[in-house]
């Protein structure tokens, strides 16, 4: 009996001792998907819930947290403004790409992880010098300097890019021709299609420019292109033993949202979803991988009001009937959805800026 006792208190203490290395350990992922949906806010993250497959994907997260999204200088924020503070845990002005308001660059958390030795890349359905992807790797005083901000995009850390934009590459003010550029700084570039998964070779990098502007809408047929560049860039990148930061941006949430259009709106949205079904899924089988998904602002003051009878002026709770409140951004509280190491640390309310500061403390093991 004696024995037995001894025993137990023994196995105890071992449990007990184990428990607090676990404990003492620093939460430390070894890559971070980081997945943007420009413009959008919690009634577009509800359109799965009535539009999309049961259940939707975002069911899958247990740590949920909300973010206040205003600029340095404005209430309600451009992607500029808020990509950057998302991207490098600054805040400035509307407009601004990774550098603060007084004109000084920040890093960015691509730029960090790269100083880490991870391998980073870029998704987007946007051009790829867009707001919100350049946020990440470019720095300069406007958004709209899409020509300067492709040319930083090849001198940039990033291993891989895939999205639209080609004309900001060869159809430029300047003339200049940036494909041979791309070539020289390392980088292979298909104008035509995404590679083949399992094609890439772990030392190469690779460009894809797939439109000449942003990519088509889901409603005028863009196909799986984003939940397949986000598969290709996770297999492509995960060949680096040392880690990967990925970026990927469902960008035309928020153009349906300036359109206000539902059926544009749903399209992207139920994209988007499987864009983060296969992050989830590798994060679940790697796991010690960090999946963030959140907004960098909502857009079009978007509502799944009851179904409004335009004859009778009657409200009919059986359906849906979505409205739109603005053509432009609004200023309220983004969700964010985490999972993965260190994912109980984005639960509460902060500021967009929160969001690098954390994902670089987990990145850095602090
Ligand atoms: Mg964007
Ligand atoms: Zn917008």
């Amino acid at each position: 009996m004696k024995n037995i006792l001894f025993l137990l208190l023994t196995l105890g203490l071992v449990a007990c001792t184990s428990s607090e290395n676990v404990q003492n350990k620093p939460e430390q992922p070894a890559n971070i998907i980081f997945l943007i949906g420009d413009g959008m806010g919690l009634s577009a993250v509800s359109t799965g819930f009535y539009y999309g497959e049961q259940p939707s994907v975002f069911t899958r997260f247990q740590h949920i947290g909300l973010q206040q999204t205003s600029s340095a200088k404005q209430k309600v924020t451009d992607s500029a403004a808020s990509g950057t503070a998302l991207a490098t845990g600054t805040k400035t002005y509307n407009g601004a790409i990774g550098i603060d308001t007084t004109l000084t660059p920040h890093q960015s958390i691509a730029e960090l992880t790269a100083s880490l030795g991870w391998s980073t890349g870029v998704v987007a359905t946007s051009t790829i010098s867009h707001a919100t992807p350049a946020s990440f790797y470019a720095h300069v005083e406007q958004r709209g300097m899409e020509e300067e901000i492709a040319a930083q995009l090849l001198s940039s850390e990033i291993d891989f890019f895939a999205g639209g934009g080609l004309a900001r590459f060869i159809a430029r003010a300047d003339s200049a021709n940036l494909l041979p550029v791309a070539a020289e700084k390392g980088f292979l570039v298909d104008t035509t299609k995404l590679a083949a998964a399992g094609t890439l070779e772990a030392d190469q990098k690779y460009g894809f420019l797939l439109a000449q502007g942003g990519m088509p809408p889901m409603i005028q047929g863009r196909g799986d292109f984003l939940p397949d560049a986000t598969s290709l860039a996770i297999g492509h990148l995960s060949q680096n033993q040392d880690g990967f930061f990925l970026m990927v941006e469902g960008s035309q949430i928020d153009w349906a949202g300036h359109a206000n259009s539902t059926e544009y709106m749903v399209g992207e949205m139920l994209d988007f979803e499987k864009v983060i079904a296969a992050a989830l899924d590798y994060a679940e089988k790697d796991g010690n991988t960090l999946v963030v998904v959140t907004a960098d602002h909502e857009t079009g003051g978007f509502t799944l009001g009851a179904l409004h009878n335009e004859e009778t002026g009657a409200l009919n709770y059986a359906e849906i009937g979505p409205v739109f409140a603005t053509g432009g951004h609004s200023a309220t509280l983004i969700p964010v959805f985490v999972y993965g190491p260190g994912a109980h640390k984005f639960t509460g309310i902060y500021q967009n800026t929160e969001i690098f500061h954390k994902m670089a403390a987990l990145a850095k093991g602090e």
